[in-house]
């Protein structure tokens, strides 16, 4: 029994205290990517697992261990997302996005999952807030999707995250590079963990992101690929750099992101936040511009970022910022006898069609046990209705804040007056919130 009161290990639920704040991050996020031109595009959670196995990539700690693949009733292998990015551009092969005018830029919003040791920012079923901008060569584009992640963690009032960038050069000039790596980690071979050992030959790059500490210790010395960059990386590496300055947006250059997945070319970048401990990244993304050939498709250099929604809240929680107020109930309609409970469902539902927020009693509780329910759901106003209100037709309006009552018609001027408060509560609120941003 136990079992069916239990959530899986690894997940999480966002009660109705908080989703508020989950619907302010998410709303912040996709209106920000609106402005930079992004529109939001939606996939289904779980894809064929070669999609995966082939964006990803084979050697990859994600494609390795921690993909969540079962076998379907009809016998396919099916995966649940570990990651935005492949099912975007699967999308859109599909249904030939990039025939239109390029760059396609989307957003999302969307749950991942992977199979990982479950810890503070590290979960089985997380979600990220993603962008993908395909068929953008130019520097500019690197420049502008960090700019967006940057205006995002600032509009959302986070603070203390640095952004770190390196480049990862193209298959060109890894291939030396590559060498590079093999020779030095052949050299230390015995003491790589099992995976790694298996990598040397396959991808020697993966070992640079191995979280064993055996392996990250040994990593920390390894040639870096800054070094090795041929001279079109190089210039394409400084032109992104030139832009962030343009636009002065601080980075640093840290030649040791390589990022979890195959997929990645040229630029990579993190936002690291100095909140989260271990799990100090909270936006990771670069650029693949070989992914869309890989997948079938033309050659499409394209980019994009994921960022941890969990982890977000985490720095969020724990640098204090701010919120909006979540939602009030506006008024709460306490009703005495069967008819004035009609009268206030009557009356709370053409409220709550106009846009006010409204609440009548559902449980069939006494005048005092409503009242006292309007205060702990923190209704701004009540009206009491009962016979007498019923017979004449007027009632009282109580601000539950300030006690002041006022004399109001039951009538379409009650509407009117409730709809004025309403918006004039909302003004209120978004000048709290902006300060004097709002006029
Ligand atoms: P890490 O090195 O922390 O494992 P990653 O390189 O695997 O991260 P990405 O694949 O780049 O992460 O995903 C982008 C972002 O998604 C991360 O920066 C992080 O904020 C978030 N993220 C990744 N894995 C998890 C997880 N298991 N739980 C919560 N958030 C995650
Ligand atoms: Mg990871």
């Amino acid at each position: 029994m136990a079992l069916i009161t239990k959530a899986i290990r690894g997940t999480q639920d966002v009660l109705p205290a908080e989703s508020y704040k989950w619907q302010h991050v998410e709303q912040t996020a996709l209106a920000i990517a609106r402005d930079y031109g992004f529109r939001e595009m939606r996939v289904p959670v779980f894809e064929h697992t070669e999609l995966f196995q082939r964006s990803v990539g084979e050697t990859t700690d994600v494609v390795q261990k921690e993909m969540y693949t079962f076998e379907d009733k009809g016998g396919r292998s099916i995966t649940l997302r570990p990651e935005g990015t492949a099912g975007m551009a699967r999308a859109l092969l599909e249904h030939g996005l990039h025939n239109e005018p390029l760059p396609v830029k989307v957003s999302y919003v969307t749950s991942c999952y992977r199979y990982e040791k479950p810890q503070a920012g590290r979960l089985r079923e997380f979600h990220q807030f993603g962008v993908e901008c395909f068929g953008a060569a130019a520097p500019q584009a690197d420049a502008e999707v960090i700019a967006l992640a940057r205006t995002v963690l600032n509009e959302l009032g986070v603070t203390g995250v640095a952004l770190h960038i390196n480049s990862i050069g193209c298959p060109t000039c890894r291939a030396e590079y590559h060498a590079a790596l093999k020779a030095y980690f052949a050299a230390r071979k015995d003491e790589l963990c099992e995976t790694c050992r298996e990598r040397l030959d396959r991808n020697p790059m993966r070992i640079l992101d191995c979280k064993s500490p055996a392996c990250a210790e040994i990593a920390a010395g390894a040639p870096v690929m800054l070094d090795y960059l041929c001279g079109d990386c190089r210039a394409h590496f400084d032109a992104v750099r030139a832009c962030l300055e343009e636009a002065e947006i601080a980075y640093e250059i840290d030649p040791r992101i390589v990022r979890g997945l195959d997929y990645y070319t040229r630029t990579v970048f993190e936002f690291v936040s100095d909140a989260l401990g271990a799990q100090s990244t909270v936006c990771g993304g670069g650029r693949y511009d070989g992914l869309i050939d890989e997948l079938g498709g033309p050659h499409l250099p394209s980019l994009g970022f994921g960022m941890g929604l969990e982890r977000l809240m985490l720095i969020l929680e724990a640098k204090g910022a701010k919120f909006p107020a979540p939602p009030r109930c506006e008024v709460y309609l306490v009703s005495m006898g069967e008819q004035a409970a009609r009268r206030c469902f009557g009356i709370a539902t053409r409220l709550r069609d106009g846009g006010v927020s409204a609440e009548c009693d559902t449980v069939g509780r006494s005048l005092k046990a409503q009242m006292k329910y309007a205060d702990k759901i923190s209704a701004r106003y009540t009206i009491v209705v009962g016979d007498n209100e019923l017979e004449s037709g007027r009632a009282r309006l109580k601000n539950m804040e300030t006690g002041e009552t006022d004399d109001i018609l039951l009538d379409d001027s009650l509407y009117t007056t409730l709809y004025t408060k309403s918006l004039d509560r909302q003004l209120a609120d978004m000048t709290d919130l902006f300060g004097e941003a709002v006029e």
